[in-house]
């Protein structure tokens, strides 16, 4: 966003499958060319003032001070953060206040790529300008704490971005709030994501709700271990298996990293978190020696080690116990060598292209392997179509762009009869916020 000489980025990710036609499949983008790599086929823009020096080196693109006044982020999810790690660090990143810790337990661990920027935090209630533009954050409902929208005052009138939101999550009336505060407004120019707008119209939308009353089902009728792939900083999924868990009399036992983000999240006022080595244990995989020795272990990981429990410790009260595995982590089970017939919850997206497939066909194999079953369950973090469709009747703007989407001319299906006009966004092709 450009006003009056102040340039703003909202958000700076990494897409998904933006590159899959030239990178994954073991070729990556070389290190030695900094951004340069992604310059060659347009996944990054070319924006003088915004990079740091190193992402510049052997690219031909020349260093210059910035002219980038901050960053703002919407939350903490890698299509919204990954190339934070490219831009100047003398640049400033706003984010929530729950960001800010999730981004701090990234950053005593595996590390974060707000690290080395100044981080200015914000919280619902706040307004803060950055050079004539006036930020109201406003937080909305997403599978991971913190997320927000927001309205932004311009010169020119106000821009509503609403991050990735669903209503379908615990805080459904977080994103109702923010409908409410964007359609008051109501705003030249909304800026709204549309992840799902090409589901079905009238299919099936999953509730986090519903997720637990499955769940709570599965771990109560499993005779031995329950082990499950979630995404590990979605709060929501820990409640929820939690609170399955606590049905059942079953423990909870997650990876480190988890551990240590429920750690940051304590702090938080506002959510309620499962306590490490209280009502959750911590997993301990073999590193190094394989002797469980600290010495093995990074120090970040060490304090875990006390509360922790190790595959034969899992083995020994496996009726008892409900693991989270991320995939890479499978091999963890010839360790485990658990008895046949328990449950694996894969609680994630369903595959939805030629590589999920082959990722699902390999988790598939590894669940046979151990002869469980397999089971799919899981509550989206976006909206599907038909909502996304009411958000922007209900706001009301004057403009739509939509963004974060595949399928961004299904949008004009939401604006029969309706006022507003919608804008594709075409790379490096400037939309002003009025006329
Ligand atoms: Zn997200
Ligand atoms: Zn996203």
């Amino acid at each position: 966003m450009e006003d009056r000489g102040t340039k703003v980025v909202l958000d700076f990710g990494a897409g998904f499958a933006d590159g899959a036609e030239f990178f994954g499949s073991g070729i990556e983008p070389r290190l030695v060319n900094g951004a340069g790599d992604l310059f060659e086929f347009g996944l990054l823009p070319q924006i003088q003032g915004l990079y740091s020096e190193k992402a510049l080196q052997n690219t031909p693109l020349r260093y210059s001070a910035p002219e980038v006044d901050a960053v703002v982020l919407s939350h903490f999810h890698w299509d919204h953060t990954g190339r934070i790690g490219y831009v100047d660090p003398r640049i400033p990143v706003y984010c929530g206040e729950t960001t800010s810790l999730i981004h701090e337990a990234y950053s005593d661990s595996t590390g974060s790529p707000l690290d080395d920027h100044p981080v200015k935090k914000f919280r619902t209630g706040d307004r803060f300008r950055i050079g004539p533009m006036e930020f109201e954050p406003i937080h909305v409902d997403h599978s991971i704490p913190g997320a927000y929208g927001f309205l932004v005052r311009t010169g020119e009138g106000t821009l509503a971005y609403t991050g990735d939101f669903r209503f379908h999550g615990p805080a459904g009336s977080m994103t109702e709030d923010f409908v409410a505060a964007a359609g008051r407004e109501p705003p030249s120019l909304l800026l709204t994501e549309g992840t799902r707008v090409s589901d079905e119209e009238g299919g099936r939308n999953t509730s986090e709700k519903e997720v637990l009353r499955e769940a709570t089902k599965m771990v109560g009728g499993t005779k031995s271990l329950v082990f499950s792939t979630f995404r590990g900083n979605d709060v929501d999924r820990i409640n929820t298996f939690y609170q399955a868990c606590e049905t059942a009399g079953r423990r909870l036992v997650v990876s480190m990293k988890m551990a240590i983000l429920l750690e940051k999240l304590k702090r938080d006022g506002g959510l309620r978190v499962p306590r490490v080595g209280k009502e959750v244990d911590v997993y301990v995989r073999r590193k190094r020696t394989g002797r469980l020795d600290d010495s093995d272990y990074y120090p970040w990981e060490r304090p875990f080690l006390n509360s922790g429990m190790s595959a034969l410790e899992v083995r020994k009260k496996q009726a008892g116990v409900f693991l989270h595995l991320e995939a890479w982590n499978f091999p963890e089970l010839i360790d485990i060598r658990p008895e046949r017939g328990g449950t694996y919850i894969h609680a994630a997206t369903e595959a939805f292209n030629e590589e999920g497939e082959r990722e699902d066909a390999v988790i598939r194999n590894w669940i046979d392997h151990v002869g469980f079953r397999y089971a799919q369950l899981h509550a989206s973090g976006h909206a599907p179509g038909r909502q996304v469709g009411d958000l922007v009747r209900r706001i009301g703007p004057k403009k739509v762009v939509p963004i974060h989407t595949e399928h961004p001319m299904l949008f004009r299906s939401f604006g029969r009869g309706m006022n507003w006009k919608l804008v594709i966004p075409t790379k490096g092709k400037p939309i002003p916020i009025a006329g």
